[in-house]
């Protein structure tokens, strides 16, 4: 049976006793002025505070109201996940439980979807009630991604955005262990466009995205879309063995065609830094062929159709 939800809306919570209430509240009066079928889909990433009841108190008077709960603490990525696994409407909504990201943009994207585009993603313009250093080095992150990686992953832009049925789909299918959602969703492709807003302050309580974790997700960004730091063997490599190689061509032409000679000290720094440039470019070698098998552990699909069902049909009448 085909499922009668129109829209999910995932909400990924740990530790969002506080603003959970107030997050259901401006969740429902948006989703209610729609009117068609929605649910409400949080995923409980192992809280330790109240969340979870809370979310059981709204569940018995909203049947919109649906729970996941997880063992323990798994990481916002992957909470994600377990939303897109279970989401049941025809286009999927992927909001922060802190109100930062304002649910008054989903009927903007809602719109958009109706205009064709698969993705919609919402894109920072200004970022309020943030430090400056979180701001810098969400910045710099974004750029350097943008750099590394030959994916189009967009620039200060969050897992804020609306999927299509098709690209949940697609992302069932990708099981990796280290996931970097937003870069996924790049990754799969279909229509996208972006919408712009303001990050709103966290509605109540703390980021529980602290510089460890943060480390983490833009780590886990930059491997799984880029093979470059592997490559920083070789670029290392041949920094320092070319201008040694160099010099060593050069001290030997001084002791052949002049009187004049270079010491002893000097020959030996000299071939030692070749020496050595040597060995990280035979390393930059072994990255090149360990990304590979990183690719292919990866087992991500090769193409997505855009359309499956139509290329299946025409197969059919082919054959
Ligand atoms: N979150 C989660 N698991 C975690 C950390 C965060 O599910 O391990 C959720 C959190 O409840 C929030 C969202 O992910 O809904 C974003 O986290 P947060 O607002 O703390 O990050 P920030 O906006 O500070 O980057
Ligand atoms: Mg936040």
């Amino acid at each position: 049976m085909k499922s009668k939800v129109r829209y999910t809306i995932i909400i990924p919570v740990y530790n969002e006793e506080d603003v959970i209430r107030e997050t259901y509240r401006r969740l429902t009066l948006v989703m209610q002025s729609l009117c068609e079928p929605y649910e409400l889909l949080f995923v409980n990433d192992g809280s330790e505070d109240r969340t979870a009841e809370i979310i059981e108190v709204l569940a018995e008077t909203d049947d919109s109201v649906r729970l996941l709960n997880f063992s323990r603490n798994f990481g916002h990525q992957i909470a994600i996940t377990a939303g897109m696994d279970y989401a049941r409407g025809d286009a999927i909504v992927i909001i922060d439980a802190d109100l930062q990201d304002p649910p008054e943009l989903i009927p903007r994207m809602i719109e958009k979807w109706q205009e064709g585009y698969e993705v919609v993603y919402a894109r920072r313009v200004q970022r309020k009630g943030e430090t400056l250093f979180k701001k810098w080095t969400a910045s710099l992150f974004y750029r350097t991604l943008r750099m590394m990686t030959e994916v189009d992953i967009p620039l200060d832009t969050g897992d804020f955005r609306l999927i299509d049925r098709k690209v949940c789909d697609v992302m069932h299918g990708i099981r990796e262990k280290s996931r970097f959602i937003r870069g996924l969703i790049s990754w799969i492709g279909f229509r996208q466009a972006a919408i712009e807003y303001i990050r709103e302050e966290r509605f109540a309580g703390k980021t529980k995205y602290p510089l460890k974790k943060m480390l983490r997700l833009a780590i886990d960004g930059i491997t799984s879309f880029s093979h470059k730091p592997l490559k920083l063997a070789t670029y290392l490599g041949l920094a320092l063995s070319l201008p040694s190689f160099a010099y060593l061509v050069f001290s030997l032409g001084l002791k052949i065609f002049t009187a004049g000679t270079i010491s002893g000290g000097r020959w030996l720094i000299t071939l030692l830094l070749l020496l050595n440039g040597v060995n990280f470019i035979l390393l930059g070698i072994l990255g090149e062929y360990i990304g590979r098998i990183y690719d292919e552990t990866k087992d991500r699909p090769l193409y997505i159709l855009r359309n499956k069902q139509e290329a299946e049909n025409l197969l059919v009448r082919r054959g």
